[in-house]
């Protein structure tokens, strides 16, 4: 029988109610003749709980009790979904991640899937059961620890699933009808995108599009699973929602298709150090073997053989990045006049395959952002995406403006 894998996020099992709306459109696939692997994520808001109790109680914490926290409320919702399918006569049980197991690396946090042995859970079926519920986001490491996937990681499983049980398509339920030009909730005239690309939505994913997780994209792609992005709160039809596939099946296409944003960005910048040969591997080593990701890189003019780089990285690593340079200058390894950290910025992207053939984007985007008074602090630039650092006020006009000029409303 063919295997169909679909996910509930977040806000499609914040309640009992919306779980039992869940488990009925699970019914109508189990109907047409699926055997079905549902991933649940914990119910909306209950993540963010796990992880604020974490910080509080130890906020240098341990990863590894960190996972066994936050993965926590992925196996509440697992149970209750297992449960209402019961009660709608659909056999059904759930399984945690080291139930099956998901076998993952130890990278506490932020693990990634090496293995999904599928024979546990196709027994099950071959034993009448139609429906799996998996809990999202978690796995087990070779030491026998539960992990977790990084944040929005349920996304991840998903797609992992129908990748190791060659499901017939991975249709992501979530609190928006499909992938949007940019974010639905900050521009109004965001525009519902029937396809989009694998390339375009893991750019989209990367810089900040958290409908979904990037890693998810990268699976997908490499395993051509057939990625569908609906709402769990519309009427079910087959042609509902975002298909993310193959650039070839696209026929329309913008030079720019999106507008990513992201919030958790910090500008940091080492002022005065001196413009010799060496010196940007003297700052980006010690960054590196602290784990912080650099993403934006400037290094400014200099003067009198001194100068100033500036760089971005994710906003909570902003303490480990200041430890790693304050510590290389201790070691006498690096010299510096001072460290500024600028959390009030955000990033913007425009992201489009077909950038690749045309010119002019990045000119089009520099100048909205300064006809609207937007000072732009850092750029960066790759073969489909143009980012820039902006001061975090500006964001949702950024995202708005640039919406309107590059004429994403229009298909
Ligand atoms: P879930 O809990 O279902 O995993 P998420 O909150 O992780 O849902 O992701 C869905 C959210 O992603 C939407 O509510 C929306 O605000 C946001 N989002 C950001 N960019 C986009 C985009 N381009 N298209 C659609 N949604 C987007
Ligand atoms: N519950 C996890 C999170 O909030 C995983 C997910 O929802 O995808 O990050
Ligand atoms: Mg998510």
């Amino acid at each position: 029988m063919p295997v169909l894998v679909m996910k509930f996020g977040g806000t499609s099992v914040a309640t009992l109610d919306r779980i039992k709306r869940a488990a009925k459109r699970v019914a109508l696939e189990v109907a047409k003749g699926y055997n079905v692997i549902v991933i649940v994520s914990a119910m909306s808001g209950k993540t963010n709980e796990l992880v604020g109790w974490v910080n509080e109680t130890s906020p240098l914490y341990d990863a590894r009790e960190y996972d066994a926290v936050v993965s926590s409320g992925e196996n509440v919702t697992a149970g209750l979904m297992a449960l209402t399918l019961q009660e709608m006569d659909v056999p059904a049980r759930s399984w945690q991640g080291w139930q099956v197991p998901v076998k993952t690396t130890s990278a506490h946090s932020s693990a990634r899937i090496e293995e999904i042995p599928t024979d546990n859970i196709m027994a099950k079926f071959g034993e009448g059961m139609k429906v799996a519920v998996v809990a999202g986001f978690q796995g087990i490491s070779p030491e026998g620890r539960i992990t977790t996937l990084g944040r929005g990681g349920s996304d991840t499983t998903a797609v992992a699933f129908a990748a190791a049980f060659d499901a017939e398509r991975c249709d992501i339920y979530t609190d928006v009808d499909g992938v949007y030009t940019t974010d639905p909730r900050i521009a109004e005239k965001a525009r519902k995108l029937d396809k989009i690309s694998f390339e375009e939505m893991l750019e989209l994913a990367s810089l900040g599009a958290k409908v979904l997780q990037t890693r998810s994209v990268e699976l997908a792609m490499r395993y051509k699973v057939k990625l569908r992005v609906l709402s769990s709160f519309e009427e079910p039809s087959d042609t509902a929602g975002t298909l993310v596939c193959d650039e070839e099946e696209i026929m329309e296409s913008n030079v720019v298709s999106g507008i990513a944003y992201s919030r958790d960005e910090a500008k940091m910048t080492l002022q005065s150090v001196a413009d010799r040969p060496g010196i940007a591997a003297a700052i980006f080593g010690p960054l590196s073997n602290a784990g912080v990701n650099v993403d934006m890189i400037i290094q400014n003019i200099a003067e009198e053989g001194r100068t100033d780089m500036t760089f971005s990285c994710p906003t909570d690593q902003v303490m480990r990045a200041e430890k790693a340079l304050n510590d290389a200058k201790d070691a006498g390894e690096l010299n510096f006049a001072d460290l500024i950290a600028d959390t009030n910025v955000a990033k913007i992207s425009a992201v489009g395959i077909g950038m690749r053939s045309q010119s002019g984007v990045a000119a089009k985007m520099f100048q909205t952002l300064s006809d609207e008074g937007i000072n732009i602090k850092v750029i960066a630039t790759s073969e489909i995406k143009i980012s820039v650092l902006v001061d975090r006020k500006y964001m949702e006009l950024a995202v708005q403006s640039l919406h309107d000029a590059f004429e994403l409303e229009k298909a």
